[in-house]
C-alpha cells in the first residue's frame, strides 16, 4: 500500500507559502504546477514528482518539469555530463507517457532561467528537490527572491526525495558520526521508509513542447572532456536491471566481503544513486522484501541509508564540506601541526592523475578510476589517505583528492564524495589516532594493511601499467603470489 505524501519530507524556501490559483486575467499565461528538478533525476519513486503531481491534479492545472542545466558542476566532467543526460532523456520520453512536459533550458543561469521559466509558465507552486551543496543553496537562494518578488507571489518547495529520513528531519544538527545518526533515522525509519504512490497520467489537454534538443545541450557545457565510462546504461530501468543482477548474484556475500577489492561484491548502484536515476528508498524497500540474505540486506541498508544520510547530514550543515574549515577542531589542529613536515614522497597533480607513483596498488586503483569511471570503496580510502601522504599540504590534498574523484568517478560530485575524501583526509566523522608525521592523528592507512586484508598482486596485475609506472617511480611491485622474490622489497608507507 502507498502512503500519503508525508508533509514533513517538504519545507518552503520562499516566504510565500500558500499555493492557490490567480483571478483570471487577460493575457496572464494559464496556470501550472512546475518541478525544478536537479537531483532527483527519475519520475517514479521520486517524492519531489510526486508532491508536484499532487498539487496540480488538486489545483487542476498541467503539470510541467523544468531543468535547468549548469554548464558546469564543480569539477564533473563531460563523462558524468553524458549519463546525467541519457538519464534525462529517458525522463522526457517516460513523462511524455503521463502527458507531463518537460523543458530542459541551457540559455542562461539556472537562477534566473526558474523563475523567468515560472513566470512565463503560470506557475502556482515551483516544487524543487533537495541538494545540500552550496551552488544549490546559493541557486535556490536566488530563485526563492525571484519568486517572491513576483506578482502573485510563487512558493518554491523543496523536497529531500533522495533521503529516505529527510535530512531536516533525522537531526537538527551536524552529527558526530554514524554512531550518532544511526539511532536518530532508526527511531522514524518505521514511518518514511513507505511505497511510494505512483505518478498518474495527467489528464489530456495541455500541448507538449517540441523534444529536446541534446546535442545543443551537450554543446553548451564548458567541462573537460573525459571519454565515457564503459558498460554503464543511463536510466532508471537500466539502473534498477544492475540492481536486480545484484540481488541474485552479489547481495548474498555483500555483508562478508564487500570490503575485499578483488571481489565484485558491492552493489555498483552509485552512479544511478548519484544522479537520482535509481532513488535508495526503492531499493531498501526491494531489498527488504526479497527475504533472504538477512546479513546482506542489513549491510547494504548501513552504507545506503545512515552512511549516504550523514553525508547529506554533513554538507547540510556544514558549509564548509570540503576544505579544511570543515573539519573537526583535533583534527584541524593536528593537520595544522603537521602541514610542514617533510614528505618521503610528493607527486604533482598530472604524476597521481596518470598513476605514476612507486606505488603500484595505488596507482592500479587511479587507473581504475580513469578507465572505468569507478573505484572500489576499500581502495578509495587507501587512495585518498596516500594523497595526504604524498602532497604538499592538507589543503592541496582535500584539492587534489575532490578534483581527482569529481573529473572521473561516475558517481562523483556529491556528499557521499565530500565526505568520502573528507573522511580519509580531515578526520571527518572518525576519532584521533595515534600521533605521527604528515598525518597528524588523522587515521593512517598503510600498503602492508592492505596486504593483510586482501591479496594485492590480482588487484594490481588487472591494472598492467601500474606496475610500470611503480617500478619507473623507484618502487617494487607486489609479486604474484608463489613467485619467489629477488631482493628485499622496497618498503613501503
Ligand atoms: C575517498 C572516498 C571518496 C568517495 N567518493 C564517493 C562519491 O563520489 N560518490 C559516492 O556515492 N560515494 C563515494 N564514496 C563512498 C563509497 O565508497 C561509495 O558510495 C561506494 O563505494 C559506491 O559503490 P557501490 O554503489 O557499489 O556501493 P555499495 O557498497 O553497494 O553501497 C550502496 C550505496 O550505499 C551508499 N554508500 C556506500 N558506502 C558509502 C559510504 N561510505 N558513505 C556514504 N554512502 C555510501 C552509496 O550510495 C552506494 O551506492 C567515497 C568514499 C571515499 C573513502
Amino acid at each position: 500500500m502507498s502512503a500519503p505524501f508525508d508533509l514533513a519530507r517538504q519545507r518552503f524556501l520562499t516566504r510565500c507559502t500558500v499555493v492557490s490559483l490567480p483571478k483570471p486575467s487577460p493575457g496572464a499565461p494559464p496556470p501550472s504546477v512546475v518541478y525544478y528538478m536537479h537531483r532527483d533525476c527519475r519520475v517514479q519513486d521520486n517524492w519531489a514528482m510526486v508532491r508536484a503531481s499532487q498539487l496540480a491534479r488538486e489545483h487542476s492545472v498541467p503539470l510541467k518539469v523544468f531543468y535547468p542545466l549548469f554548464p558546469s558542476f564543480g569539477n564533473m566532467s563531460s563523462r558524468q555530463y553524458s549519463f546525467q543526460l541519457a538519464g534525462l532523456a529517458a525522463v522526457e520520453a517516460e513523462l511524455r507517457e503521463l502527458r507531463v512536459a518537460f523543458h530542459l533550458d541551457h540559455s542562461s543561469p539556472p537562477a534566473a532561467a526558474v523563475p523567468a521559466f515560472a513566470a512565463a509558465h503560470g506557475a502556482i507552486a515551483v516544487v524543487t528537490d533537495h541538494l545540500p551543496l552550496r551552488l544549490l543553496r546559493s541557486t535556490n537562494a536566488a530563485v526563492a527572491a525571484e519568486l517572491d518578488a513576483l506578482p502573485g507571489p510563487v512558493p518554491l518547495i523543496q523536497v529531500d526525495a533522495a533521503n529516505v529520513v529527510p535530512v531536516w528531519e533525522a537531526s537538527g544538527k551536524r552529527e558526530v558520526g554514524a554512531r550518532t545518526l544511526r539511532p536518530k533515522i532508526g527511531k522514524l525509519y518505521g514511518r518514511f521508509l513507505t511505497q511510494f504512490p505512483p505518478v498518474p497520467k495527467m489528464p489530456a489537454g495541455s500541448p507538449l513542447p517540441p523534444p529536446t534538443d541534446w546535442s545543443a545541450a551537450r554543446a553548451a557545457l564548458k567541462v573537460a572532456q573525459v571519454p565515457d565510462a564503459p558498460g554503464l546504461t543511463a536510466g532508471t530501468a537500466a539502473g534498477m536491471a544492475h540492481f536486480r543482477g545484484f540481488c541474485e548474484t552479489r547481495l548474498k556475500k555483500y555483508a562478508a566481503v564487500r570490503n575485499d577489492p578483488n571481489e565484485d561484491a558491492q552493489s555498483g548502484m552509485s552512479p544511478w544513486v548519484r544522479f537520482g536515476q535509481v532513488g535508495f528508498q526503492r531499493l531498501a524497500l526491494d531489498a527488504r522484501k526479497l527475504g533472504k540474505h538477512g546479513e546482506g540486506v542489513a549491510a547494504f541498508i548501513e552504507e545506503g541509508v545512515v552512511r549516504r544520510e550523514l553525508s547529506d547530514n554533513f554538507c547540510f550543515y556544514n558549509e564548509e564540506y570540503d576544505n579544511l574549515k570543515g573539519a573537526a577542531g583535533w583534527a584541524r589542529e593536528s593537520l595544522e601541526l603537521h602541514n610542514k613536515d617533510k614528505r618521503e614522497y610528493t607527486y604533482t597533480l598530472a604524476q597521481f592523475e596518470k598513476g605514476e607513483t612507486h606505488d603500484d596498488l595505488w596507482n592500479a586503483a587511479q587507473l581504475q578510476l580513469v578507465g572505468e569511471g569507478r573505484m572500489h570503496g576499500f581502495m578509495r580510502m587507501y587512495w585518498a589517505k596516500k594523497i595526504l601522504e604524498w602532497t604538499e599540504s592538507a589543503e592541496q590534498a582535500l584539492e587534489w583528492g575532490l578534483l581527482l574523484n569529481d573529473k572521473y568517478a561516475m558517481d562523483g560530485s556529491c556528499p557521499n564524495g565530500y565526505v568520502g575524501v573528507a573522511w580519509s583526509v580531515m578526520g571527518t566523522h572518525d576519532m584521533g589516532w595515534k600521533e605521527r608525521d604528515v598525518f597528524g592523528k588523522i587515521r593512517f592507512m598503510n600498503y602492508a594493511g592492505c596486504k593483510r586484508k586482501f591479496q594485492i598482486e590480482p588487484f594490481v596485475s588487472r591494472y598492467p601499467p601500474a606496475a610500470e609506472n611503480c617500478r619507473k617511480a623507484g618502487g617494487e611491485v607486489a609479486l604474484a603470489p608463489g613467485v619467489k622474490a629477488g631482493k628485499k622489497k622496497q618498503k613501503k608507507a
